[in-house]
C-alpha cells in the first residue's frame, strides 16, 4: 500500500518553480512585469548565453524598502493584493507573489534596489532559495535584478532547455511583446552584447512598432479602431498584400496584457478572408479593452490563453474594427504617377513651343498611315449590339430560353394564369437585361498590349490595368482546383521514373491517393524511386519532373496531410502550370485572362499574396498631363 507523504517545503517549492519558471523566457517575463508594476519609465533587459547564464533587468521603478527585500522572495509574498476581495478587477500584472520565490529556488539571484526617497539601497543575494548576502549599499533609484545559472541545481530540468540561441529568441519575443504593449515605457534590449532594439517610451504605438518590429513591417500597417458594447479595439493591422507566411507578427493585448485568444485571432483573420491568400496571415498589433470582470484572467501565470464571458461580442468587435480598416483598401492598388521633374509642369506654353516640338505640325505621311491602320483595327467603332460575339450570345440565349421551363421556374413562380403573350414579353425583357448586364461597355475589357513579356495592359471603363500574367493565371488555376477540389489528370504515354530522397519516398508512397487527387498517379519503383504514370492535365510535360518533386516535398515537410498540404500542392501545380513571365503569350489568351481577372473579385492576389493587377485611372493620367487640374 503506498503511503501518502506531505512533501517538505523545499520539494514543493521546486515543483511550484517548475510551473512558473518554465524556461529563461518565463523568468524574463515575470521580472519585467514586476518592473512595470513598480511604475518604471525605463527598463533595460540584458541577456547572455540565451538567458540561461545571465539575465539582468534594470528599472527606475519604486524600488523595495530594505526590510521588505527578503519578504519579496517568500512564496505568496506580494505587495499587490492583501485580501480575496482584491482578486476582482485586478490591474497589475503579477499578484500571486510566486515569481521571485520560484526563480530564487532554481537560480542565483542578485538584487540592488533603492526607493527614490531613501539615501541608501539594498544589496541582496539569494541562491537556490538560501539567502547569501543582505547588506545596505549605495545604488541608483529603482531595482536591478541579476539572475545567473538558471536550473543550476536541477540538472534534469536543465536538459530540457534548448540551444542558447533558441532560448535567446524566445526571450527576445517576450521582450518585444512587452515593449509593444507599453509604448509609454522606454525599453532597451541587449542580447549577447548587442543592442537589439530600444524604444522611445513616448507613448506612441506607431513609434514603438517601428523600433521593435522594424521599418519594413511598420510601413505596411494601417490604423485600426472600433468599439461595440463594452469592447473597444485599437492598434494596427497590415494591408492585405503584406500578409505573411506565419503568425509570428500577431500581437493581442487584452487590457494591456499580452494574451493568446483564438477568438481574437480568428476574428482578425476572418476580416481578411476575401483579400488575402490561404497560408498567409495578417500582421497585427491589437489592443482589446474590456471590463476586467468579463474575462477569466485568473488562469495559470505561465499560460496566456484567455477566455471571455461572451466570445461572440469580442469576435464581432475585432472583426468589424479590422474589416473597416482593411475594406477601405480592398480595391486594386493604384499606381500614383509622380511627375518626373517639376519643370515639366512649370513649362509655359511659350517655352514649350521653343523647345522645337510643334504639336500643330501636320503628321508626316508615314505617321498618318499608321494612324489609319490602327483605327481600322479598333473594334470600338462597331456598335456593340452589332458585334459578332454579341449576336452569337443573343442567339445562344434565345435557344436556351425556348426550352427553358425548369422545375425551379415552375415551382418558384406563383400560380397565376398569364396571357401567353405577356409571358413572352417578360422573357424578352429579362433577356435584354441579361445581355446588357453582360455587355455593359463600362465593363468591356480592351487589350492594349503587353510589356516586357510580363505585364498585360488592358483598358476598362476609366481605368488602365497592368496585370502580372503569371500571377493572374496562377490564381485562376488555383481557384479552379480549389473549387473542383481536385486536379484533372492525363495519363503519360511513356511513364518515367524519379529518384527521391528517403523522406520524400516515404511521403510519396504513403500518400498516393492524395497525389492522385492532385493529378499525379505514382507507384513505388523500389529503392527510393517512383514511377509517374499520369500528371495534371494542365501541366506542360517539360516541367513535370520538377512539379512531381515539389508536390511531394510539400508532403514531406507538412507532416500530417491536412487541407493545408493539399492547398500547397494545388498551389505548386498552379504555379508550374501558369503561363510564365518572359514567354510570349497569344493576344486572345491575354484578353481572356484579363477578362477573368477583372470580373472575378477572387482574383485580387496571387497565391503568394502578391497583387495580380494595378490600376491607373484616366483622371490620374489627365491630371498628369494637365488636362484637368
Ligand atoms: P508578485 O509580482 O506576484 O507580487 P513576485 O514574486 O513577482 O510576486 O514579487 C514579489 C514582490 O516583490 C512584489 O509584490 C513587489 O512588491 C516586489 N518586487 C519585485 N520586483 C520588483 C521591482 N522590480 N520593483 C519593485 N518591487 C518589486
Ligand atoms: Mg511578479
Amino acid at each position: 500500500m503506498p503511503v501518502i507523504n506531505l512533501l517538505p517545503k523545499s520539494v514543493s517549492e521546486l515543483i511550484a518553480a517548475g510551473e512558473v519558471v518554465e524556461r529563461p523566457a518565463s523568468v524574463v517575463k515575470e521580472t519585467v512585469e514586476n518592473s512595470i508594476d513598480a511604475g518604471s519609465h525605463r527598463i533595460t533587459v540584458e541577456i547572455k548565453n540565451g538567458g540561461v547564464g545571465y539575465i539582468r533587468i534594470a528599472d527606475d521603478g519604486c524600488g523595495i524598502e530594505n526590510d521588505q527585500v527578503p519578504l519579496a522572495f517568500l512564496r505568496h509574498a506580494t505587495s499587490k493584493i492583501s485580501s480575496a476581495d482584491d482578486l476582482d478587477g485586478i490591474e497589475t500584472l503579477g499578484f500571486r507573489g510566486e515569481a521571485l520565490a520560484a526563480i530564487s529556488g532554481v537560480a542565483k539571484i542578485e538584487m540592488f534596489t533603492k526607493p527614490h526617497d531613501k539615501e541608501t539601497g539594498t544589496h541582496y543575494i539569494i541562491e537556490g532559495g538560501k539567502e547569501v548576502l543582505f547588506e545596505e549599499t549605495g545604488c541608483p533609484d529603482g531595482t536591478t535584478i541579476i539572475i545567473r545559472d538558471i536550473f543550476y541545481n536541477t540538472p534534469a530540468r536543465m536538459k530540457f532547455l534548448k540551444k542558447d540561441s533558441t532560448e535567446g529568441t524566445a526571450i527576445q519575443s517576450v521582450v518585444e511583446r512587452i515593449a509593444l504593449s507599453h509604448p509609454e515605457i522606454s525599453f532597451k534590449f541587449i542580447r549577447e552584447g548587442k543592442l537589439v532594439f530600444s524604444t522611445t517610451g513616448d507613448g506612441k504605438l506607431s513609434n514603438t512598432i517601428y523600433s521593435v518590429l522594424g521599418r519594413e513591417i511598420h510601413s505596411t500597417l494601417i490604423p485600426v479602431s472600433g468599439s461595440s458594447d463594452y469592447v473597444s479595439v485599437s492598434g494596427f493591422a497590415c494591408k492585405p498584400v503584406y500578409c505573411r507566411a506565419s503568425r509570428a507578427f500577431q500581437f493581442v493585448f487584452l487590457n494591456g496584457r499580452l494574451v493568446l485568444s483564438k477568438t481574437v485571432t480568428a476574428a482578425a483573420e476572418q476580416a481578411y478572408k476575401d483579400s488575402n491568400m490561404v497560408g498567409k496571415f495578417p500582421v497585427f498589433v491589437l489592443f482589446v479593452t474590456v471590463p476586467p470582470k468579463t474575462v477569466d484572467i485568473n488562469v495559470h501565470p505561465a499560460k496566456t490563453e484567455v477566455r471571455f464571458v461572451d466570445e461572440r461580442k469580442i469576435f464581432t468587435a475585432v472583426y468589424y474594427a479590422i474589416k473597416n480598416a482593411v475594406s477601405t483598401l480592398d480595391t486594386r492598388p493604384e499606381i500614383t504617377i509622380k511627375p518626373k521633374t517639376d519643370n515639366f509642369f512649370k513649362m509655359t506654353a511659350e517655352k514649350y513651343r521653343q523647345t522645337g516640338l510643334n504639336i500643330n505640325e501636320e503628321p508626316k505621311p508615314e505617321q498618318r498611315e499608321i494612324k489609319r491602320e490602327t483605327s481600322v483595327l479598333k473594334e470600338d467603332n462597331i456598335p456593340f449590339f452589332l458585334r459578332k460575339d454579341v449576336l452569337d450570345y443573343k442567339e445562344k440565349k434565345e435557344n436556351e430560353n425556348s426550352d427553358l421551363k425548369t422545375e425551379d421556374e415552375v415551382s418558384s413562380k406563383p400560380p397565376v394564369v398569364e396571357a401567353a403573350e405577356s409571358r413572352e414579353t417578360d422573357k424578352r425583357n429579362e433577356q435584354e437585361e441579361n445581355i446588357s448586364a453582360e455587355y455593359n461597355p463600362e465593363k468591356e475589357v480592351r487589350l492594349i498590349g503587353e510589356a516586357f513579356s510580363v505585364y498585360i495592359i488592358v483598358e476598362q471603363g476609366n481605368q488602365i490595368y497592368l496585370i502580372d500574367k503569371h500571377a493572374a493565371h496562377e490564381r485562376i488555376l488555383y481557384n479552379d482546383f480549389k473549387k473542383n477540389n481536385k486536379i484533372e489528370t492525363q495519363p503519360l504515354l511513356v511513364p518515367f521514373s524519379v529518384t527521391l530522397t528517403e523522406a520524400e519516398h516515404t511521403a510519396a508512397t504513403n500518400n498516393t491517393d492524395i497525389l492522385a487527387h492532385a493529378g499525379f498517379e505514382i507507384e513505388d519503383f523500389g529503392g527510393t524511386n517512383i514511377i509517374v504514370r499520369s500528371i495534371p492535365a494542365c501541366l506542360d510535360k517539360l516541367d513535370v519532373g520538377e512539379a512531381v518533386v515539389s508536390a511531394i516535398s510539400t508532403l514531406t515537410f507538412g507532416g500530417d496531410v491536412s487541407t493545408k498540404e493539399i492547398d500547397d500542392i494545388y498551389h505548386t501545380v498552379a504555379c508550374k502550370a501558369a503561363i510564365k513571365a518572359g514567354f510570349i503569350t497569344e493576344r486572345a489568351e491575354m484578353l481572356s485572362l484579363a477578362e477573368k481577372v477583372l470580373s472575378d473579385p477572387d482574383v485580387m492576389y496571387c497565391p503568394h499574396g502578391r497583387p495580380v493587377a494595378y490600376a491607373i485611372s484616366k483622371s490620374q493620367l489627365d491630371k498628369y498631363f494637365g488636362r484637368i487640374q
